[in-house]
Order: C-alpha cells, then sequence, then structure tokens
C-alpha cells in the first residue's frame, strides 16, 4: 500500500465498523437509486425496491479518521448479469463514519479534504478533471473526444467479439475484445484501482476529463490502489475471471467507458480511432475508422490515440476528401485526402453547409496543418464544435 506523505499508521484491513457504514450507506441510497435506474431504463416500474446485500470489499485503506477504497455488489455467477461497484472516502464525524460513493456530490467535497488520499487522487477524484488540453467534458455532453486508444498495444489487431452492452445500471457501457497477445493496457493515463475484494479481475481506471474506464475478467492483473498508470501501462490479461460475479466463456476483456462517475453509453465514442457504434441488440453492433465499417466478430487494428485537435476523414463511403483553399464548396480544390487518413485541425471557420454520415449536417470548415479545408461533416472528430478554437 502506498499512501504517499501521510504521516499517520494505516490499517491494512477495513475496520468492521466501516464496513458497516459502508453498507448501510448503499442500502439507503445509492443501491436504491441504481436499482430504481436500471428498471426505468428497462420499462420497469419505477418503485423503489430492496437492495440486495452489498458486499463490502475492501481494497482500503483506512485511519482511525478517514476511510477508502472500493466497495462491489457481486452479481450472481450467471450470463447477463453484472456486478456494481463504486470508489468511496469516508470520515469520522463525531464518532460516526460519514461515507460517500463516486457520483454523489459528497464524494468530491469529502475527497478533497482526505488526508488518505494522495496529491493526485485528491484533485483527480475530487472532479477537477485534471490537465488536460482539451479541458473537462463535464460541461458539453456532445463532446465525444476521449483521448484514448484500444485497450491493447497500438498496431496489434484483436477480435471484437461483443458490441456495446452494460455492465450495471442498464445502459450499454461496454464492448468485450479478445486476442492478439492478450496483454490488456490502460487506454490513457490516470490512477487504477482493483475493484473487487479479491484484488483480481477488476481493475478501474480513473482518468482526467471525468472519464474513467473499467477492464473485467482480467488475470494476472496488476495490484493498484490508487497507482498512477500511463498510456499502455500493463493492467492485466484477458482471462475468465469472476471475482464478483458475471460470467464469461472465453478469455476476454469487458472495457466500459465511464463519464462523471456513472457508466455511459459507449456508443459513438473513439478508441485507438474507432468509433463504436450500438445497434438494436445487446453484443451487437460494429466500429468505424472512416469509412470502413468492422462488424462484431471482426478485428479491430489498433490505430493509437486520436489527439484532441485530430480528426479522421470519413467520406461517408467514398475514398478521397477534397481539401480546399478555404472553408466552402467554393474555393478551389487543391488536393485530396484518402478516407481514414487522422489529420490534425490548426483552427475552424463558417463555411458552406453539408451532410454527412447519419444526416450529420454543419457548415463548419476546419483548416488543417498544411493550410487545406475540409469540410467537418467528413472528418470525425468526437464533437461538432471547433476542435482548436475559431480561425483569428
Ligand atoms: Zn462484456
Amino acid at each position: 500500500m502506498l499512501v504517499a506523505g501521510i504521516p499517520v499508521p494505516v490499517h491494512a484491513a477495513t475496520p468492521a465498523d466501516l464496513a458497516a457504514a459502508v453498507a448501510a450507506h448503499l442500502r439507503d441510497g445509492p443501491l436504491r437509486t441504481e436499482q430504481w435506474h436500471a428498471e426505468q431504463r428497462q420499462g420497469g416500474p419505477a418503485r423503489s425496491v430492496a437492495a440486495p446485500d452489498p458486499d463490502v470489499v475492501v481494497a482500503a485503506r483506512s485511519t482511525d479518521e478517514h476511510g477508502f477504497g472500493s466497495v462491489v455488489v457481486r452479481a450472481p455467477e450467471a450470463a447477463g448479469a453484472y456486478p456494481t461497484g463504486w470508489l468511496f472516502v469516508a470520515r469520522r464525524e463525531a464518532g460516526a463514519w460519514r461515507v460517500a460513493v463516486e457520483g454523489e456530490p459528497t464524494f468530491a467535497e469529502l475527497s478533497a479534504g482526505s488526508e488518505i488520499l494522495h496529491e493526485e487522487e485528491r484533485r483527480v477524484l475530487a472532479g477537477a478533471g485534471g490537465r488536460s488540453e482539451a479541458g473537462p467534458l463535464s460541461t458539453n455532453p456532445s463532446d465525444r473526444r476521449t483521448g484514448m486508444r484500444l485497450p491493447w498495444a497500438t498496431g496489434q489487431s484483436w477480435r471484437y467479439t461483443g458490441g456495446p452492452h452494460p455492465m450495471s445500471g442498464g445502459v450499454r457501457s461496454s464492448v468485450d475484445f479478445a486476442g492478439g497477445d492478450g496483454r490488456v493496457l490502460a487506454v490513457r493515463g490516470g490512477l487504477a484501482y482493483t475493484m473487487c475484494g479479491s484484488g483480481r479481475g477488476w481493475i478501474r481506471v480513473v482518468h482526467d476529463r471525468g472519464l474513467a474506464t473499467d477492464y473485467y475478467h482480467l488475470q494476472g492483473n496488476i495490484s493498484a490502489d490508487g497507482k498512477a498508470v500511463k498510456e499502455g501501462d500493463f493492467l492485466g490479461n484477458i482471462g475468465n475471471d469472476v471475482s464478483c460475479g458475471g460470467s464469461s466463456t472465453g478469455a476476454h476483456v469487458h472495457f466500459s467507458l465511464r463519464r462523471n462517475n456513472a457508466y455511459v453509453p459507449i456508443d459513438r465514442y473513439n478508441f485507438g480511432k474507432w468509433v463504436i457504434s450500438a445497434s438494436g441488440a445487446d453484443y451487437s453492433g460494429s466500429a468505424w475508422h472512416g469509412s470502413r465499417r468492422v462488424g462484431v466478430g471482426g478485428t479491430l487494428h489498433n490505430h493509437g490515440v486520436l489527439g484532441f485537435t485530430q480528426g479522421v476523414v470519413d467520406t461517408d463511403g467514398g475514398t478521397v476528401l477534397n481539401r480546399r483553399s478555404g472553408p466552402g464548396a467554393g474555393h478551389p480544390v487543391v488536393g485530396t485526402v484518402l478516407d481514414g487518413t487522422t489529420v490534425t485541425v490548426e483552427c475552424s471557420a463558417r463555411g458552406t453547409r453539408h451532410v454527412g454520415r447519419s444526416g450529420y449536417s454543419s457548415d463548419l470548415w476546419n483548416k488543417l496543418t498544411d493550410g487545406s479545408w475540409v469540410s467537418d461533416v467528413f472528418l470525425w472528430t468526437g464533437t461538432g464544435d471547433p476542435v482548436n478554437g475559431l480561425c483569428p
């Protein structure tokens, strides 16, 4: 256990009274809410239901005054069942533990003031968003830029074994991958945590910009309690671990996206320059790289991170895109760029309006670093807004 700069004794195991307080907190609030939301999404009755008994796990650290760790509600070991897990932070006030879990407003407040967290944790978990050239995501829900690769070595191709499906909470936050050398790597830098009490199977990495990623079913995973990881750092191997429940019928990684402390639909987010696309049923779907579509069962080549000021040329079924001398179709063609190419945007301006994939319509044009211009509807950036500001 590493708790940098903390001159107080840290307990190796969670004290029973802290574990009990965390369990009670979940039963009374977040768990009930989660359950309620899950029912809502599945069209069930909007009512409060008896919360399952939380299995308070803990990859935790605590002192007499402070507690921190993960808490997981185990799922049955059955197909279609998924565990739910949160990081929690606790502080003893007037003799009683005050507890907050990810997603609650008080989580940020308690995290910011917790001396049991290291400096980077206080910053990231308190929702400061971290340093990023792209700024926080939370203010703009249509900004889907991730700055993330696929969760394996750049340059390798893995099988896309499962399209968007849930982790917990009902939203299709997750996709499955297998193959290659089986080594699962962090998609972006952040702080890593083991979620299951066993220390096996499930890693969460909390990134900047309000995003986090989960990796489940791992075997031989790292032991992590706030460990700083960089993009591409080893997290574990694909496997069949079900330490927190659920099922796995072949070694794979179940990869999930979280935003602002909750699972979000992974549809239309980009990893390794592939845009994940959901379709009718859980586990089906595809991924797009420019106009190239790969369905579930196909292989995805990890192209690495798409930068926050970059885009992938998507001609919506064509092979090349015209580059023009100015921001509009009336400007002369000065060259072309191939579908699927990564380009970097210098700045943007308004010009002629066009319509691209899925009816996306915009009058935004992007000036590339070579001085030529392309319409934003033929460039997948992850947002409809200028990615590098308006041109002066
Ligand atoms: Zn899965």
